[in-house]
């Protein structure tokens, strides 16, 4: 069998569903893009005891792309992401009609709701590893239970890059903690642009929360060529990554919760916007924002210096390796899965028990 037969049978014996497949439940979130239900399925489903809760996006515009990007991560990486079960459009594209898609319920919480607990990261701990760890309360314990949460958004992206995948929305309230396998997946593939077919080539720029979002508006150069037809993408695209890596944007992103989750006073929406302003008025150069900031820091702010600075600063280190000016300059999610940051012993272990 080639890829394309397997993809089919896979496909074609996987459950399908309709609307009047599913109860709604409460509403988990709702954007300018679509609404997110929990739901559960109606008794006459046959199998519908072993499926558990799901959720259920109903999308406008964006969800045939959606749908396009979860298809291709539950075959090349199915870890990294919420687990998607089946995705279809409900009434005619030419009547307005709306895409579902449709996960498994992966758990109650998103790293944002975990982060704005007072106990933060405390609150994690026993969730990632069912129990406490024999160490006092203090930074040590709180970097390592940091790490680990870090360890598991590099592995998550650095299956989806590896796919040829760009995040674009990569934040707190878009990582799930996952109770059945006790780590963080990604979710909400919306924004995301697939580069080696071409799938969502242009960046809608507009689509990118600005708290979170690199320098570069544009994932891609604008002198590259516009999108190109799916052929002619699968052969450029491989050089064009190199060029522009494009994959560079989530890793700025994925510092930025690095960075929030070692300072709780920039935990709060408005903090992270100072924080942006103020980091910008130092041409995005960490060091020099830390120079600025340290000598009439509040002891929350030092705290957080010195949780980076544990282990000769290598915290500090990995954290400026993502978050710098230049894409071509940020370490990527594969070469930080490698960084010393990651090499102390501790939760270690127990984090790639899946
Ligand atoms: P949007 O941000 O476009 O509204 P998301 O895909 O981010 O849509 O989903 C909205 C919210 O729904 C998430 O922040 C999360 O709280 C919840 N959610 C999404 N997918 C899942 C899932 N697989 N399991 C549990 N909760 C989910
Ligand atoms: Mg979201």
């Amino acid at each position: 069998f080639d890829m394309f037969v397997l993809a089919f049978l896979e496909r074609l014996f996987r459950p399908t569903f309709k609307k009047d497949d599913f109860v709604l439940g409460k509403k988990l979130g709702e954007g300018a893009f679509g609404v997110v239900y929990k739901v559960s399925l109606a008794d006459k489903k046959p199998n519908s005891k072993k499926e558990g809760d799901l959720v259920l996006k109903k999308a406008t515009e964006y969800g045939a792309v959606e749908i396009w990007m979860n298809e291709r991560v539950r075959r090349a990486c199915a870890n990294s992401c919420a687990d998607f079960v089946y995705g279809f459009l409900e009434g005619s594209s030419k009547k307005g009609g709306e895409y579902w898609l449709v996960w498994r319920f992966e758990g109650e919480a998103t790293l944002s709701d975990l982060m704005q607990s007072k106990e933060f990261p405390y609150n994690v701990e026993t969730m990632i590893l069912g129990e406490v760890q024999n160490l006092p309360k203090g930074l040590a314990r709180e970097n390592q239970i940091i790490q680990t949460i870090m360890r598991q958004i590099l592995f998550a992206l650095d299956g989806l890059h590896s796919t040829g995948i760009v995040h674009r929305d990569i934040k707190p309230q878009n990582i799930i903690f996952s109770e059945g396998s006790r780590t963080f997946k990604i979710i909400d593939l919306g924004a995301a642009a697939d580069l080696r077919v071409g799938i969502n080539y242009i960046p809608k720029e507009f689509l990118l929360d600005p708290r979170y979002a690199a320098p570069e508006q544009y994932i891609m150069s604008t002198q590259t060529p516009s999108a190109p037809s799916a052929p002619v993408a699968t052969a450029l695209s491989p050089v064009l990554w190199q060029m522009n890596l494009p994959d560079r944007f989530d890793i700025y992103s994925a510092g930025l919760i690095f960075l929030q989750m070692a300072f709780p006073s920039l935990r709060t929406d408005s903090a992270l916007i100072q924080f942006n302003r103020q980091l910008k008025r130092c041409d995005y150069d960490l060091v020099a924002w830390r120079n600025t900031v340290e000598p009439r820091a509040s002891p929350d702010i030092r705290k957080g210096f010195e949780l980076l600075d544990l282990d000769n600063g290598i915290g500090w280190e990995l954290l400026t390796s993502m978050v710098r000016y230049k894409a071509r300059q940020r370490i990527s999610a594969k070469a930080a899965l490698a960084h010393p940051y990651f090499d102390s012993e501790g939760l270690l272990a127990l984090s790639f028990v899946q």
